[in-house]
């Protein structure tokens, strides 16, 4: 049985671990990694697998029993399906994921399965193979949609589709998503577009809200039912009339921090109890130097138990919001960046 969580100062427990493999990528989406240079994660600084798996034990000891494997892209990380075996032999882990761009995972579906992984997460924004060229400046469309549908047949269920919406962008394809998602089969999710750092490009104007796209796809749809969330995902889960559903994270508009679970944990050790921290506590220098379980128990606890972020709600309450961290310091400090803690 998973251990009671810790709380932190809100209560929110600590369940939810998403772990980061690598900070490096095979796409440069401009809503993630629009620069054209970027600084990368000293190699030797990256964890080994047997010290992801050290640190997820001592995560799992005080109340963590979802993880999700994301990077980066986590399949440019060698032999993935290595730490997938390691992590899903764990007792108590409940849910095991992995979100990836879909650009590799044809190649690796069979042994993602194979070695335990529970469900996969494919990003796609567009069905268009023009758009995504210019998405996510890389021409990997057609590789993307392979790879989404080698899911199914490899025998994953629960699969979800991850859409940024964007205004001008990729707002007129809310159903015809929607409707890919039903032949996958798999629910999309749209998501807000976020101003964390890393997204340099962000701006107001295009972000298209939850309230926008539920308008929309109502005026193609007819009513549209909410649904109660029962997994604690921070999709707000909806249902069409003829029964499809769909979600949408609403991290900029209607954030969801009351209820956040969720802490981050990048290829080189750093742990954020935020996706807008702008700190997080270095977890790989301790392991290295031999602090014991309980040790590394204490520090864990010592933080999560402080725990006050409530970022994207704090975000809210900006006036004249532009992108949270300016370029200068992303460059001085990758941590910052999106895709190194790991969407
Ligand atoms: N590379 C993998 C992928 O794209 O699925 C995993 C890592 S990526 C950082 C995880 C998720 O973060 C993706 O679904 C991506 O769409 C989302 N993401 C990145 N930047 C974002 C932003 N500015 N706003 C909203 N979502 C974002
Ligand atoms: Fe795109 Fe994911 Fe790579 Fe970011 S990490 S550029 S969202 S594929
Ligand atoms: Fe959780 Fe921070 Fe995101 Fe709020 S902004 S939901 S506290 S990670």
């Amino acid at each position: 049985m998973p251990a009671n969580p810790i709380v932190d100062r809100y209560r929110r427990p600590l369940r939810n671990l998403r772990i980061s493999v690598t900070d490096r990528c095979n796409l440069r989406c401009r809503y993630c990694m629009p620069e054209a240079e970027y600084v990368w994660l000293p190699r030797r600084d990256l964890l080994t697998f047997e010290e992801i798996s050290a640190l997820t034990d001592v995560f799992m000891s005080l109340g963590v029993d979802k993880v999700r494997v994301t990077g980066g892209e986590p399949l440019l990380r060698r032999d993935l399906p290595d730490l997938v075996a390691m992590l899903a032999g764990k007792p108590g882990l409940r849910d095991l994921a992995m979100t990836t761009n879909g650009v590799l995972l044809a190649d690796n579906v069979v042994a993602l399965k194979a070695a335990g992984l529970g469900r996969v997460t494919v990003s796609l924004d567009t069905l268009r193979a023009a758009r995504s060229k210019t998405l996510s400046q890389r021409n990997t469309h057609a590789s993307v949609l392979e790879g989404i549908a080698s899911v199914a047949p490899a025998g994953f269920t629960g699969t979800k589709i991850d859409t940024v919406a964007m205004r001008g962008v990729n707002d007129d394809e809310l159903v015809d998503l929607t409707e890919f998602g039903r032949t996958v089969p798999a629910e999309v999710r749209f998501i807000e577009y976020m101003d964390v750092g890393g997204a340099t490009a962000w701006s107001p104007d295009l972000v298209l809200s939850r309230a926008e796209m539920l308008s929309r796809l109502t005026d193609h749809y007819g009513p549209i039912t909410p649904l109660r969330n029962t997994d604690g995902a921070p999709a707000d889960r909806f249902e069409l009339p003829d029964g499809t559903t769909f979600g949408i994270v609403s991290s900029t508009t209607q954030p969801f921090c009351a209820t956040c679970d969720r802490s981050r944990l990048t290829a080189d050790g750093m742990w954020f109890r935020c996706l807008y921290a702008v700190e997080g506590t270095n977890l790989r220098d301790p392991l290295r130097d031999g602090a014991s379980f309980e040790e590394l128990r204490s520090l864990i606890t010592g933080k999560w138990t402080t725990r006050d972020d409530r970022g994207a709600v704090e975000r809210l309450a900006e006036r004249d919001r532009t992108p949270f961290i300016p370029l200068a310091t992303l460059k001085s400090n990758p941590h910052l960046e999106m895709h190194t803690r790991g969407g």
